[in-house]
């Protein structure tokens, strides 16, 4: 008798928590072969790079501790989705086949329009560009002028993160400081960073970087000049692989045929309508994180893996309620 291999290859580009969640809870079925294609070969905890840059915490995890069983993890960048060949072609010149792909690729920072900011401001969205900011920070005299740029979370944390090292920082907000908390929230932030010595600036914009200051507006005529010996540029993101701009753009910039051809993709494996197939992406890794930090206790983070976490499976994955039902191999790294 002949046999026919049943078996669906799933490639997820992108090891973020979006995809490494999406490959893990794929493990469900018994009838995926699932590749996981990431640039580096460790997991990066976006959300601990401000703790990385002042060396209060590390930023990433071996995938050997995350990925379930089965999972080939392949070291490469995906350049292009070739949805006529059902191939993700790699930067390596390598080529993976599939039957359905899950674009992961999450967000970089957004190169700013003010002056100056491309040349002189440093980012902490990515492990690279906080690796290089590290490397300056350790340069540079705890007694120069640190400034944040962006009162969102992200920079309030990187922003108490050096005060507490000692360091002299002023945290320009935009408009608000921490917009996205209550009032009540927004007044204790505001307390603790005066409390750490953080000059917070609300209602200040940065109309221009230069090498060893910013100048700030308020929306008077007046502009002012404030020493900055390092600027970080904690202000925005953009997707990852689309280019620069919004999502609609990228999604405008893919071929129609691709696009039927991606969205027919991922309707196929469940048939439950829009709130499945939203169910990978940063959108959804945010409403995982945002109900991750609402449980738990200790040092409070918006979110983060929880690695190794287990819930009677005795399993490894990033998240605790994945049933695992497929004893198979343990997962490959293949870097080619
Ligand atoms: C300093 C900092 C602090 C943060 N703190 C919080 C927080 O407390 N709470 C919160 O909710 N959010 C926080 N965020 C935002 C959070 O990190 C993102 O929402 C989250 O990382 C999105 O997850 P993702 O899986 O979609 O994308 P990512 O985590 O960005 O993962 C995408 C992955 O895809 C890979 N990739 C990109 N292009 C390709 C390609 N062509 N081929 C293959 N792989 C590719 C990338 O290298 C990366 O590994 C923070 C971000 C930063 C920078």
């Amino acid at each position: 008798m002949t046999e026919h291999n049943t078996s669906h290859k799933v490639v997820v580009i992108g090891g973020g928590y979006a995809g490494t969640l999406a490959a893990n809870r794929l493990r469900m079925r018994d009838d995926v072969d699932i590749t996981l294609v990431n640039p580096r070969p460790e997991f990066v905890e976006r959300i601990r790079l401000h703790q990385f840059v002042a060396r209060t915490g590390d930023a990433t995890i071996d995938y050997g501790t995350l990925l379930g069983e089965g999972i080939q993890l392949v070291v490469d960048s995906a350049t292009r989705i070739d949805t006529a060949a059902r191939t993700v072609r790699l930067a390596s010149g390598r080529a993976l086949d599939y039957d359905y792909v899950i674009y992961a690729v999450g967000s970089t920072g957004a190169v700013p329009s003010v002056p100056g900011a491309a040349e002189f401001t440093w980012s902490i969205a990515e492990l690279e560009s906080a690796q290089r900011l590290r490397a300056r920070l350790e340069e540079l005299p705890l007694e120069a002028q640190v400034t944040v740029v962006g009162g969102g979370l992200t920079g309030v944390e990187t922003a108490a993160e050096l005060a507490e090292q000692g360091r002299k920082v002023t945290l320009v907000c935009g408009r608000t400081l921490a917009p996205y908390l209550s009032a009540g929230g927004r007044r204790y932030v505001a307390k603790w960073l005066t409390r750490h010595g953080v000059a917070v600036l609300e209602g200040d914009a940065v109309t221009e970087v230069r090498p060893d200051s910013v100048v700030l507006a308020d929306g008077s005529a007046d502009s002012v000049v404030r020493p900055s010996a390092l600027t970080i540029w904690d202000g925005r993101f953009r997707p990852a692989g689309a280019g620069g701009g919004e999502r609609a753009a990228h999604r405008r910039a893919r071929p129609a045929a691709h696009r039927r051809d991606a969205d027919q993709h991922r309707r196929r494996p469940h048939r439950r309508g829009r709130r499945r197939r939203r169910a990978v992406g940063p959108a959804a890794a945010d409403e995982w994180l945002r109900r991750r930090a609402t449980r738990g206790t200790g040092r409070r983070h918006r979110a983060e893996p929880h690695r190794g976490d287990r819930t009677g499976d005795d399993q490894p994955g990033l998240h605790g309620r994945v049933r695992q039902p497929r004893p198979a191999r343990r997962h490959q790294t293949d870097r080619r």
